[in-house]
């Protein structure tokens, strides 16, 4: 039976324990709930990029933050699905399309986005979406278009959230994880390190998503990829060695979830990699661009794979492919929603400092 009332001190005990018996009991829970030497492959499409409306410290498609990002609007169906079927090639099982929206509007651009899900889920793969926050109706919407994971990161522990955005609260999170758990969409949900959190906000974090019933099905953990521009942009990078502390913990109180190496790991070794693997990861993002920071190439992590007899997970090994309900036959109607958020009052120095600099550029 798996544990869900989890505190962040139990979970700080798991994470401080000694490296080798972490990852030897981490390594332990991963073989008696996977197979060791599978990992699933996903591959990111920022459908819409840049111009983002929220202040997320780390996000370099912020609008208010001067980043190199190249804004682009939302990509023609067709082109995403031409770029899903080079992934296929590829061996990748899943796609996620990714869109820089604060949240879901219905109109002509959602229903763009239930095109792409449903032409993509036909080519047999796995679809994600991550589009910010959404009502229940939508997530119906995209359930029925026959999507398979929808990501919403809660980023950190409920009390550091609020140190690193500001236009929205961590309860608005929670609310559009709990619509999705109104469909049969699977939870891709996780968060970013390196932010300048404490251990306890790593736990914290961790404990949030491993008291949720169920667990997520997916769990991204994301090393900070501090970008020129943006209000974190001089934070150190991750040691490796906490980061595989942070992988194997998820492991443990998340023993069935796919545990993700997401951004951040290009600042990974090879021999670095392969120390996740063993702690518990068991599923990267391919390909060079992880929406808009940089990740490795497709063929060194095939390498990469070959070196440590890896094979990729096929798709649909772990949940059923929906199945897909054209616009014609829908159920549900759109109703012109438009999903509220919080702001709360407080601001962030941090961000304060980066509006002031883009002030200074003027
Ligand atoms: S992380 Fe998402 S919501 Fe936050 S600024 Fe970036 S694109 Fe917008």
């Amino acid at each position: 039976m798996i544990k869900q009332n989890w505190t962040t001190e139990e979970i700080l005990e798991i994470y401080s324990l000694p490296f080798l018996d972490l990852i030897y009991k981490s390594a332990t829970v991963h073989r008696e709930h996977h197979d060791a030497n599978k990992v699933q492959v996903s591959s990111l499409i920022s459908v819409k990029t840049g111009g983002c409306p929220e202040d997320c410290g780390y996000c370099p498609q912020a609008a208010r933050y001067h980043t190199e990002v190249k804004i682009h609007g939302l990509l023609p169906v067709d082109e995403v699905k031409n770029q899903a079927m080079t992934a296929k090639e590829n061996g990748i099982s899943r796609v996620c399309l990714g869109a820089a929206w604060r949240n879901v509007k219905d109109g002509p651009e959602f229903e763009q986005v239930l095109d792409m899900v449903r032409e993509v889920t036909k080519l047999d793969m796995e679809v994600c979406c991550t589009l910010g926050m959404l009502t229940e109706n939508q997530a119906k919407r995209l359930e029925e278009a026959g999507l398979y994971a929808y990501n919403h990161n809660i980023d950190s522990s409920e009390e550091y959230y609020k140190e690193v955005i500001s236009t929205r609260a961590f309860e608005d999170r929670l609310e559009t994880i709990g619509n999705i758990r109104k469909t049969s969409i699977t939870l891709c949900s996780g968060g970013i390190i390196g932010m300048g959190e404490r251990v306890e906000d790593r736990c914290g974090m961790l404990k949030t998503l491993a008291n949720m019933t169920p667990q997520p099905e997916s769990v991204p953990i994301n090393a900070l990829v501090a970008v020129e521009g943006t209000p974190l942009e001089k934070e150190k990078p991750v040691d490796i060695f906490e980061f595989v502390r942070m992988v194997a913990t998820a492991r443990i109180v998340l023993p069935k979830t796919q545990v993700r190496l997401s951004a951040g790991r290009t600042g990974l070794s090879q021999e670095g990699q392969a120390l996740c693997f063993f702690a518990g990861a068991n599923s990267i993002f391919a390909g060079d661009k992880l929406l808009t920071t940089p990740n490795p190439e497709i063929n060194e992590d095939k390498s990469l794979f070959n070196k440590l007899g890896i094979v990729p997970q096929a798709p649909f090994e772990k949940h059923a492919k929906r199945k897909v309900v054209e616009k014609e036959d829908s159920q549900y109607v759109p109703l012109g929603e438009n999903p509220k958020w919080t702001r709360p009052e407080h601001t962030i120095e941090r961000n304060e400092a980066a509006k002031q600099k883009a002030k200074d550029l003027k």
